[in-house]
């Protein structure tokens, strides 16, 4: 029997040859999500079979759940620069093995048509989630591909050559010996839907190395004297271009009674480390100070606060109102007024005291090193027959339908190479 470097999953003493269930797959994915889906459908195409181990009693719950329950599958502006990762370059060889037409091309064929909701999120014309997956749960069939669900795998380990994967079904342990393994299960965000933490466990058991992992895609919260002000502003939404050192994004940020969500929120809270503020342009592509000279001009004896209003909500300026001198006419603002009004409009500073965590983020930043994968064939480099895909791997995209796009190519990537 071979072990794996610095494994405690073997389980030697009780791994003997003879409870060892041989089988006739040419592999066995780990996870029936987006990655592990599109990997079994290639690999059928390519008259490989697969089964599928899958913990949930159902495949894709994420998929089911994606947008809403409308699924944003990909994104027509998708490029590495959406990604973020330890390695940028590392998820380019996969996005061009399979490209946003390919994915185009692939649900068109199997009868869902995509339509632009905004910034390039392609959505199903259908607006159902169940529709993407019930392309992949026919195609499983028709290829021959193996599904079974409510099968938890617990560990993986090598004997002659082959992996052996012990799983747990039925409330019974079986271990099954296959030549491949692909791990697509999954990263940590919604444990309640059947997220664990197996990809990291086992690659950390492997010896390879993981990048530090973190909710991403998470609203952001607001403790302490400050919050009360977010609250009171709980249910409203506006158009904003929110920024960091590292990343400037324009989408919508939503207020709630315990800080920041939207969009802009989502995207920003990928680049966003505790302690760091982020700051907040409210009126984007416009010039207050400017904005306002003009309406003092025409009309000098209107309230800053009403005229506020006019340009965003009543309920947000009278907020802004206790940072602002909101009860002075336009007229009578004075130079450092206006500075003041300008700083606070298009630089609005917010130290955020955490984030949503796991519960309500939608992807995991981090997991395991691009640096211990082919970059070509997504195998293991010191374990061959050793596949990781999807979001287990260092590669978290934006906001809009890219990691759908990076768990499909994935899939397909390591589907070409078992
Ligand atoms: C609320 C929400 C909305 C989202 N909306 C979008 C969107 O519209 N567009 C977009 O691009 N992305 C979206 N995402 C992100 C997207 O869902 C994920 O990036 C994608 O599902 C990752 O695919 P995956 O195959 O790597 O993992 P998953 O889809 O999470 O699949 C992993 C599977 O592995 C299973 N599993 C885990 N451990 C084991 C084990 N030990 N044994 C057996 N099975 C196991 C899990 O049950 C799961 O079914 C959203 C995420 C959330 C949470």
């Amino acid at each position: 029997m071979s072990i794996f470097p610095n494994s405690d999953i073997c389980e030697t003493p009780v791994m003997t040859a003879n409870l060892i269930k041989q089988t006739d797959f040419d592999a066995i994915i780990i996870g029936g999500g987006a990655c592990g889906l599109m990997c079994a459908v290639q690999a059928g195409f390519l008259g490989k079979r697969t089964l599928i181990l899958e913990k949930n009693d159902k495949v894709g719950a994420k998929i089911l759940i994606s947008g809403g329950g409308r699924c944003n599958y990909t994104n027509l502006y998708t490029t590495a620069q959406q990604f973020i990762s330890e390695n940028e370059h590392f998820c380019k060889s996969t996005l061009s093995q399979w490209t946003v037409e390919d994915t185009i091309r692939f649900f068109e064929t199997y009868g869902i048509e995509g339509k632009e909701k905004t910034l390039g999120q392609l959505f199903p014309v259908s607006d159902k989630a169940k529709d993407v997956v019930n392309v992949f749960t026919s195609l499983c069939v028709d290829l021959g591909q193996e599904i079974w669900c409510d099968a938890e795998v617990k560990s993986i380990g090598k004997l002659d050559g082959n992996f052996i994967v012990s799983i747990e079904r039925c409330g019974k342990t079986e271990k099954l010996s296959v030549p491949k393994v692909v791990i697509a299960s999954g990263g940590l965000p919604i444990p309640k839907m059947g997220a664990t933490d197996f990809g990291l466990r086992t690659a950390r058991n492997l010896g390879l190395a993981i990048n530090d992992t973190a909710p991403a895609l998470v609203p952001l919260t607001i403790t302490g004297k400050d919050q009360p002000w977010y609250e009171q502003l709980s249910g409203n939404s506006i158009f904003c271009r929110v920024w960091n050192d590292r990343v400037s994004f324009e989408e919508n940020i939503l207020f709630t009674h315990w800080g920041l969500s939207g969009p802009a929120i989502l995207q920003i809270s990928s680049y966003w480390r505790p302690g760091e503020f982020i700051y907040i342009d409210l009126l984007p592509n416009q010039n207050i100070a400017e904005l306002i000279q003009a309406e003092r001009e025409a009309n000098g004896k209107k309230m800053l606060l009403a005229y506020l209003a006019g340009l965003f909500t009543r309920k947000f300026a009278e907020a802004l109102s206790d940072k602002l001198p909101a009860d002075k006419n336009l007229a009578s603002l004075s130079k450092a007024d206006i500075e003041d009004i300008s700083n606070l409009i298009h630089e609005f500073k917010v130290k955020p005291a955490g984030d949503k965590g796991y519960d309500k983020a939608e992807v995991m930043r981090g997991g395991l090193s691009t640096d211990e994968l082919s970059s070509k064939t997504l195998e293991v480099k010191k374990i061959p027959g050793l596949y990781f895909g999807g979001e287990c791997v260092d590669v978290t995209g934006w906001l809009g339908g890219y990691n759908f796009q990076w768990a499909w190519a994935s899939g397909f990537v390591i589907a070409q190479n078992l």
